[in-house]
């Protein structure tokens, strides 16, 4: 264990953190996924959707493993949640992107599906927009908390409910930094 990973094993506001996924294991899987998406796109020029502001340590890292030419844009979005850790479905566009995507391949790079509900919004959203294809691809999916039925093309890694910090994750907008995705334990939980 390396001594950062030793500070990364403390308290986070409170609650202890275990490392669920290695900095490593997100390298190796998102070359993975860049190999993949450069080979379903070789002909194309995918704009890649970023929804700030988790999923852009993810977004980095892909689009330097990606072989094929893309571009770039973002989307701000709220979800009014009924506590912290949880959303409510109820999204707001606080920023909407730059780019037209009308009859463009769009590619969505999200940091973590959980009930869908956010995802679900957006992808209604940006297909009344009559982009030419529309994927989804996200660094992780929480299939068991799920409540909206969002196909997701592209998975880095399943994860059971946990609530998870780190590479673009944050807990009261902090932690986004850590390299590896640290799952926090409940009060209580040994
Ligand atoms: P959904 O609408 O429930 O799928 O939630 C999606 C958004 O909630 C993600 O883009 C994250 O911003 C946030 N979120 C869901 N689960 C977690 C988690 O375990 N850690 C940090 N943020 C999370």
């Amino acid at each position: 264990m390396t001594a950062y990973e030793g500070v990364i094993r403390t308290e986070y506001h409170g609650r202890a953190g275990e490392i669920l996924i290695s900095g490593e294991q997100i390298q190796r899987r998102v070359a993975e996924l860049g190999a993949q998406i450069s080979r379903d796109y070789a002909d194309k020029v995918p704009i890649l959707v970023t929804i700030l502001r988790g999923g852009v340590l993810f977004l980095a890292d892909l689009m330097r493993s990606l072989t094929v030419e893309h571009e770039i844009d973002f989307m701000s979005v709220s979800s009014y949640g009924f506590a912290k850790t949880r959303t409510s479905g109820v999204v707001r566009i606080l920023a909407d992107l730059n780019m037209n995507v009308e009859g463009r391949d769009v590619l969505i790079v999200e940091d973590i599906v959980d009930t869908g509900l956010t995802l679900a919004y957006i992808r209604e959203n940006l297909e009344t927009r009559r982009p030419a294809s529309l994927r989804i691809c996200s660094l992780l999916d929480k299939k068991a908390r799920r409540m909206k039925d969002v196909h997701v093309d592209y998975v880095g890694f399943e994860i059971p409910d946990r609530f998870v910090i780190g590479y673009g994750l944050d807990f009261a907008e902090k932690y986004r930094n850590l390299p590896h995705i640290v799952a926090l334990k409940e009060p209580g939980e040994s």
